[in-house]
């Protein structure tokens, strides 16, 4: 696997860092491409990282893209909350939707017109088709599906409509969907992490709507679209897409384009290996800030579980994260995550923050108000929480506990 890994990616990231495609040279750019459903969660920030590794290490751009074309999920302040969380753990974006940049618009919802064109190309040439099925006939097949015990899946009726049937349903007004025409016959690609992968889609799928009723897009044409117009070389993403990836490349290959390098990332897993879950309320990174935690203690936590470095080691910082990071260690085998070792992890660093000058004086900066205001009376000059932070240093878990548990053992 490992001497597969190699022989792909060495002309793969060589290409992509110094690119000659007809005298242009192609940049690595890769993005980050949340839907703004929910806030920040751990198996989030994992992706965002190793893109932002990716970027930096290869000397790129990291974007973030917010892909909210699915209105009706739409978490007031989640897009907001999501940039707030890159920015707190110290992998900011270069292009974003509060960053701007030179592709822009960086939210979906904001560029319906790329979509727009797309389609109509598709359109055009054949490969796409308008459908007028209603919900109703739609929920037919599905009941009828599952009574025989099948997967349901549309029968493709639309696409046999000729161009007056469809006219005269246009000129009715009849709301239609666009749908994507699958090619027949199974399709291969190389994943730098997965290796070969062959599907055939046509098989199994009926053709996926690419463009809703109320002209938005679907997930798979608007995230085809942006990562052209938007330069992406590399897609990393959680493997959960890699079954997407086939339709992607499908797509690129009907609108003539050249599609990214896909490299998919091993799940994210408790270290029971049972699914992280959303609902337990605390994988959101900010209950971690909340509760004391470095941003550099769940960066190195996250990059613990095995995937990206040569080895294992607590204490990681982030420049030491980018230089040692490695797509080629990357492995399929889902990435299992100890969260009973954040205290530790927080300790090791909290004690590289306190030893460092910078470091330690911006710790300094973040209590002293803190301080001042707990401790009313007591004058608080920065050497003397600096004196206090190196004795305790070996003692906090958390920086709450520097500021709970450290200054009151010297003041009550
Ligand atoms: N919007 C998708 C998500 O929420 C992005 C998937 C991708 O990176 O292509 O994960």
């Amino acid at each position: 696997m490992r001497l597969l890994l190699a022989r792909v990616l060495l002309p793969i990231v060589h290409r992509g860092s110094r690119q000659c495609t007809g005298g242009t040279q192609k940049e690595i750019r890769v993005r980050f491409a949340p839907s703004p459903t929910g806030f920040l969660h751990l198996g989030g920030l994992r992706t965002a990282l190793y893109n932002y590794l990716f970027a930096k290490k290869h000397g790129g751009a990291f974007i973030l893209r917010l892909e909210d074309t699915d209105r009706s999920r739409l978490v007031p302040g989640a897009a907001e909350a999501i940039e707030d969380m890159l920015e707190w753990a110290g992998i900011p974006p270069d292009e974003s939707p509060r960053q701007g940049g030179p592709y822009g618009p960086y939210e979906q919802s904001q560029r319906l017109n790329f979509y727009q064109e797309a389609v109509q190309a598709l359109l055009e040439s054949g490969a796409a088709y308008r459908c007028f099925c209603t919900p109703q006939r739609l929920e037919l097949i599905k009941k009828e599906a599952l009574r025989r015990g099948e997967m349901p899946r549309y029968d493709n009726r639309c696409r046999h409509l000729t161009s007056s049937q469809v006219q005269e349903k246009l000129s009715k007004n009849l709301p239609f969907v666009v749908r994507f025409q699958l090619p027949s016959g199974a399709h291969s690609f190389q994943d730098l992490v997965y290796g070969w992968t062959q599907h055939d889609l046509a098989s199994v799928e009926g053709d996926p709507v690419i463009l809703k009723g109320d002209g938005f897009p679907t997930y798979h044409l608007a995230n085809v679209v942006d990562d052209h117009k938007m330069a992406v070389s590399h897609v990393l993403r959680g493997e959960e897409w890699l079954i997407s990836t086939t339709k992607h490349l499908l797509l690129y290959r009907a609108l003539g384009w050249q599609p990214p390098i896909y490299a998919h990332l091993p799940l994210l897993l408790n270290k029971d290996g049972s699914k992280l879950s959303k609902r337990q309320g605390d994988i959101f990174i900010q209950h971690f800030v909340q509760r004391g935690y470095l941003s550099d203690t769940l960066l190195d936590v996250i990059t613990n579980c095995g995937s990206g470095f040569a080895g294992n080691q607590i204490g990681r910082t982030l420049p030491e994260l980018i230089e040692q990071y490695n797509l080629q260690s990357t492995v399929t085998h889902s990435a299992l995550l100890d969260l009973d070792k954040l205290p530790e992890f927080n300790r090791v660093h909290l004690a590289r923050r306190i030893e460092g000058t910078d470091t330690r004086a911006q710790l300094v900066a973040q209590l002293q108000p803190l301080l001042l205001e707990k401790y009313k009376d007591l004058m608080f000059d920065k050497e003397y929480i600096e004196r206090i932070l190196v004795l305790r240093k070996v003692h906090g878990y958390y920086t709450s506990y520097i500021y709970d548990t450290a200054f009151s053992f010297y003041f009550g």
